[in-house]
């Protein structure tokens, strides 16, 4: 396939360099990095877009990412795919997609998770929203860049998935992170902490694959003092976009919006900018009840 890719940063060059690998004609664009082995420089994001089936954006929010829609949507050809795997709001996925079909092309929003190791692996996890015949059209790419793609509905559902799923990430890390500082309060060893709740009912995926205790479970980020991994200002950005989802259809997320006041404190007050998401336990054993 001819592909345009927008946006070559930490996650959009190895999943272009592998698009280009795997042997489709990649024509990149970025602002600012350069693009990856395999992959033509294109000189404008309209230029990577021209005679493309697929154009695929993987930027840093929802007003870029309708910034660059507007550019590369009139140089697109009828019928070509707007693929954006950034992770962005629903309102602008929906935004974008209603700009592509205007303009007789299709729109799939497919945010990732599975983080730049993912996507250098070409292991990624996408869950997609979008008509049938253009998630048909670049499942192809999926299978190249990702080890699974789920089709959640129409536009805005994929990055409806994304950020339901980070919410319970974010409540979960954090409900694991106070339990582990409290068990450490009442004395109890870290490991057999480990033991009974990655066997119990309090068990999650923070605990039992991305335990936040280091020399405990798996290995992860508390292992590597804390480097990310999946960075706290991202888990901010994501809960955030949880929430102002939230917001806008009147759901009830008292969790959601307590975990977001948590990694907003931790991230902008506490030092934990460019830390792993998972350095909440720390912080939370560096306090007491009152502060
Ligand atoms: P990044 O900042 O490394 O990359 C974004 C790139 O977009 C940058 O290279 C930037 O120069 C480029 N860019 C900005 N404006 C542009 C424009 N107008 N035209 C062309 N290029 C432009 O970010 P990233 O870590 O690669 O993340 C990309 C997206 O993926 C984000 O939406 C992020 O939330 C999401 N995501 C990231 C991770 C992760 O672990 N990094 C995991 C899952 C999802």
């Amino acid at each position: 396939m001819k592909i345009g890719f927008i946006g070559l940063g930490n996650m959009g060059a190895p999943m272009a360099r592998n698009l280009a690998a795997a042997g489709h004609d990649v024509a990149g664009f970025d602002t600012v990095a350069p693009c990856p082995a395999g992959v033509l420089e294109a000189a404008s994001a309209a230029e990577a877009a021209k005679g493309a089936d697929v154009v695929l954006t993987m930027l840093p929010n929802g007003a870029i990412l309708r910034a660059v829609a507007a550019e590369v949507i009139p140089a697109m050809q009828p019928g070509a795919v707007l693929l954006d795997c950034s992770t962005v709001d629903v309102e602008s996925a929906r935004a974008v997609a209603t700009m592509a079909e205007a303009a007789g092309c299709m729109a799939v929003d497919a945010p990732v998770s599975g983080g730049t190791g993912g996507a250098d692996a070409g292991t990624l996890t996408f869950m997609a929203g979008g008509p049938d015949a253009a998630f048909a059209k670049v499942a192809p790419l999926f299978d190249v860049m990702g080890q699974k793609a789920v089709h959640c509905g129409d536009a805005g559902a994929g990055q409806a998935a994304k950020i339901c799923n980070n919410m319970i990430l974010g409540i979960t890390m954090i409900a694991t992170c106070e339990a582990f500082a409290l068990a450490d309060k009442l004395g109890l060893d870290r490991q057999k902490m480990f033991d009974v709740v990655s066997t119990s009912s309090g068990q999650s995926w923070s605990m039992n694959t991305y335990c936040p205790a280091t020399g405990v479970g798996p290995k992860s980020p508390a292992d590597n003092d804390y480097k990310p991994g999946f960075a706290a200002e991202l888990m901010l950005k994501d809960l955030r976009l949880s929430q102002q989802a939230a917001e806008a259809v009147d759901a009830d997320t008292p969790l959601g919006q307590a975990a977001t006041g948590l990694y907003e404190q931790f991230v902008e007050a506490e030092g934990g900018a460019g830390k792993d998401f998972s350095a909440m336990l720390p912080r939370f054993v560096a306090r007491g009840r009152h502060g």
